[in-house]
């Protein structure tokens, strides 16, 4: 088959690899209609993730293609949207609604401490050795493990481009949302102005959210946000400037929720080092610092960005005095996604709006490069395997 392997920074093809085959009774096969790119993608393509050579890709859908004998919840022909944690929905972490930490999809152990301290947990598809080394859905099929608690199943009335969002970016949108117990009016501020701040701000208002600000440095993000969903847009100049103008907007207080929809940029990251290194001083600030200072006392701060690096610049003062609520991670696709699918289906929210490109897979590493490199006002590719 046809798939887009990583082979190294900046170096991704799509070559012919073997088809993937059912290892266990609890496999599916799918064949992939519809694949996005992500920022998280980003990261390994960038190399700030290290990992060997691997089929890339953890938001895809497609038909079931086989299933193992385990499987008695689908069956060949059957359409269905994968969320993007591989996880067994039996361990411990499964059955507190943690799939993205789940025990028994990541049998190497590992942690960012090394050492002793390394603990197992936690695999997507097609995200590194360190995620569990699984091949990912920028394929033309991908193998499944767990086939009974991930895939849901979609309506035929719903196009894949209207339900490909639940994979990831809805549900991890929808996460930073949920985890701040946004519950009607609170003033909420998106850092970020990409698919997931986008998907953010979205689940912001399912949740009635009063008021959303979205900050980004990029003028052709922001106009889309505002065409894709409701919001007051702030174009980033510096730290101290988007704090004022957050603080302005709340009497003083600073917003009720803080979401970080950037996490770590490796253009900044290295700059950051650099200077370290030559001056000896502390680096720009990155974006959870300035949510810690733009949220107001006692309020939430939600990080979806991915953080891959430790951040020896964390304000752990300000954490303490203002009381701020912290909480991030790998979002529980699979907690959010069935009642997110009914949104959908009831038409209270649409997703594909923010689809800027469509490619076939053959095409997928110049979809690479236009997403990495925000060429051609690129906010979000979805390539289609099929064509
Ligand atoms: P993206 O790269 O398209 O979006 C990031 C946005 O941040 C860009 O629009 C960029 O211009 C903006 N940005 C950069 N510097 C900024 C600054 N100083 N102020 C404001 N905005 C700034 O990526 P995406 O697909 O939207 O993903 C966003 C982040 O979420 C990534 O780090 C990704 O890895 C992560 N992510 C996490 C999860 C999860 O489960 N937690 C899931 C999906 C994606
Ligand atoms: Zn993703
Ligand atoms: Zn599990």
């Amino acid at each position: 088959m046809k798939a887009l392997m990583f082979h190294g920074p900046r170096n991704v093809s799509v070559d012919t690899v073997d088809d993937p085959i059912l290892k266990d009774a609890r496999d599916a096969i799918i064949r992939v209609t519809s694949t996005a790119i992500c920022g998280s993608d980003l990261h390994i393509y960038n190399g700030s993730l290290p990992t060997t050579p691997m089929v890339l890709g953890h938001e895809f859908m497609g038909i079931v293609e086989e299933v193992g004998k385990g499987i008695s919840n689908l069956k060949r022909g059957d359409r269905v949207v994968v969320p993007f944690p591989v996880a067994c929905g039996t361990c411990f972490f499964c059955n507190h609604e943690l799939p993205g930490h789940c025990e028994n999809s990541n049998p190497k152990h590992y942690g960012p401490e090394g050492g002793l301290l390394t603990q197992k947990g936690g695999a997507l598809f097609g995200y590194t050795d360190l995620y569990g080394g699984y091949d990912g859905g920028q394929a033309e099929f991908v193998r499944v493990p767990y086939a009974d608690y991930g895939p849901r199943k979609v309506p035929d009335f719903l196009s894949d481009e209207q339900v490909l969002f639940l994979t990831d970016i809805f549900p991890t949108g929808y996460s930073g949302i949920d985890w701040a117990e946004v519950r009607g009016g609170e003033f909420v501020a998106i850092f970020g102005a990409g698919p997931v701040g986008i998907m953010a701000a979205k689940s912001a208002w399912l949740r009635g959210a009063a008021r959303v600000l979205i900050i980004d440095t990029q003028q052709y993000r922001l106009d889309k946000a505002k065409e894709t969903t409701r919001c007051e847009i702030l174009r980033w100049e510096s730290h101290d400037q988007v704090v004022q103008v957050i603080r302005d907007m709340s009497e003083g207080r600073g917003a009720d929720v803080c979401v970080d929809c950037v996490g770590f940029e490796p253009d900044r990251d290295l700059l950051d080092r650099v200077k370290a290194v030559v001056n000896l001083e502390k680096g720009s600030p990155k974006i959870i610092e300035t949510c810690m200072s733009a949220v107001r006392r006692g309020g939430v701060v939600s990080v979806l960005g991915v953080y891959a690096t430790t951040n020896d610049n964390f304000p752990v003062g300000q954490f303490f005095d203002k009381g701020i609520k912290l909480v991030g991670g790998q979002a529980p696709a699979h907690r959010h996604i069935d009642k997110l699918l009914d949104h959908i289906i009831k038409g209270e929210v649409v997703l594909d709006d923010i689809i800027s490109h469509r490619l076939p897979l053959s095409q997928a590493a110049h979809g690479y490069d236009i997403f990495r490199h925000k060429k051609d006002n690129c906010l979000k590719v979805v390539l289609k395997p099929g064509e």
